[in-house]
Parts: structure tokens; sequence; C-alpha cells
């Protein structure tokens, strides 16, 4: 379902058809996000996007992040600083060099700041050619109608109600984000789980059912990854991540799941 979106949105774009701006609403930023970067990747990849391109340099920068066209802003605490906006004015003040397009995306967009906000609609009032624009909301209605009304709107529906569970909106979106970064960590080869299980993990997320949304949302971006790569190392991280979602049916002790956790998933890293 969600495939054929980024399918017509890839048409739309050899068409020369697409939008210069788009909202997403959906359940599930952090799998939207991963989605609109494959679609980049597709859209700019030098050598016609296959599986697991791993051989243009435009593909690599960009699982880097270091594709200097190409800007992800979020908030950072609890709001999008007006500095990550302007960073994006200044990394788009020039034509792009690799790429044919500017690309910005920014995740929830209803937690700019009054500055963030006035200086994006400014942006966003003046929509230059080369420029595109990607956000995405779980809620269109928290956006403000400015910034609405100058976007394409998609909404995605997926299974992530059954993901929510009986978690509040709010414990839900705390999930997500940090299920996006756990992901992160875990394929970081040198970063210190363990630590980051302590100071960060258990003390956002406390209950059994909030560390099961974890996991589940860490097997999605699994699951994705392997569609887009088929690289088989990650099916032994699916299993391992489906052990532990079964373990946590019994084991309450959360802190010690997630440390064996981290340290099998590190093994599967070649740790
Ligand atoms: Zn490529």
């Amino acid at each position: 379902m969600e495939q054929e979106v980024f399918n017509n949105l890839l048409t739309l774009f050899h068409e020369n058809k697409l939008a210069h701006a788009y909202l997403f609403e959906t359940k599930n930023v952090e799998k939207c996000y991963q989605n609109i970067i494959l679609l980049i990747k597709k859209i700019l990849c030098s050598s016609k996007y296959a599986d697991n391109c791993n051989k243009c340099a435009k593909c690599h920068l960009i699982d880097e992040g270091n594709m200097p066209s190409i800007v992800t802003i979020e908030p950072s605490g609890k709001s999008i600083k007006a500095e990550s906006i302007n960073n994006l004015k200044k990394a788009f003040a020039t034509k792009p060099v690799y790429t044919t397009h500017n690309i910005y995306i920014i995740k929830y967009p209803e937690k700019m700041n009054d500055t963030s906000f006035n200086k994006m609609l400014k942006f966003l009032e003046e929509p230059e050619e080369n420029i595109l624009g990607f956000y995405i909301t779980q809620n269109k209605d928290s956006v403000a109608s400015t910034i609405v009304s100058r976007c394409e709107l998609i909404k995605l529906t997926d299974n992530a109600k059954s993901l929510q569970g009986g978690l509040t909106e709010e414990e839900f979106a705390s999930c997500q984000k940090l299920a996006g970064e756990y992901y992160q960590k875990l394929e970081d080869k040198t970063s210190n789980i363990t630590w980051y299980n302590n100071t960060v993990i258990l003390k956002e997320l406390t209950t059994q059912e909030q560390i099961v949304c974890l996991l589940n949302l860490i097997y999605n971006t699994y699951e994705l990854k392997f569609r887009e790569t088929k690289d088989f190392n990650i099916i032994k991280k699916l299993k391992i991540i489906e052990k532990y979602l079964n373990e946590l049916n019994y084991n309450m002790n959360l802190g010690l799941l997630l440390d064996s956790f981290a340290i099998e998933m590190g093994e599967a890293n070649g740790l």
C-alpha cells in the first residue's frame, strides 16, 4: 500500500509532474522517512537504482547522510529551532552540484517554533524550480494550515494502529523517535548500547508494552532494509528481534533483557 504511493511518486518524477512540496500524514514517521530516502535514491542514483545500490557515490553519500543537497530537519528537544531552518536556507542558497534537486525533509513540522515557522513559510511561498520538500506528520490538523495549503497531502494508512496498541499518541511518538535512534545505534559498530539502554531508553520507556512497541518498530525498519538490500545478515537480526519479542511475554527485567538483546545484535554485526 505505502509502496504503491512511493512508486507513483517515482513515476510522477519521471514525468516531471512532482509537486514542490508534499505533506505525508502517517502513524509511522520513521518508516515514511525511510521510504522517502529510498525514493530520493531512486531519483538520484547514477546507475539506475537497483536493489542495494552500493556502487554509486550518490547512493553512498545519501546512506551516510552526507549528501549536501539533501537536508533532514527534525525537532531537537521539544521544537524545531530557527537555526535548523537557517542552515537549510544556507545549504540551498546555491544550486546543487551532485544532484538535480535540493531536497529537504521535515519531520514533525508542527514542532516548528514561531521563528522557524515564519522563516520556513517564506521559503515555501517562493518555490524554486529545483527544490523539493517533504513534510512528515502524524496528524495534519496539528500542522499550520498555511503549510498544509502549500503542500500536496498524502495520507498513508499502515498497520501502525495495531503497533500503537494501548499506548497514547505521545508514548507512541516517543517509541518511534527512539526506535529510529536505536536502529542507528545498533548499526553503528562503535556505539555503546548498554550505556544507551540505561541512560536513554529506560529513562523514557518504562513499561513492557513500550519496549514491545520499540522492538516492533525496529523490526519493521530492518524488514524494510531487507526488502531494499536483500542482505541476508538482516534475516539473522530479524530472528533475534523475534526471539526477544517472544521473551518479553515472560521476562519482566527490561534492563537485562535489553542489554542481552544489544549484545546479540552486536554479535550479528560481527562484533
Ligand atoms: Zn546508486
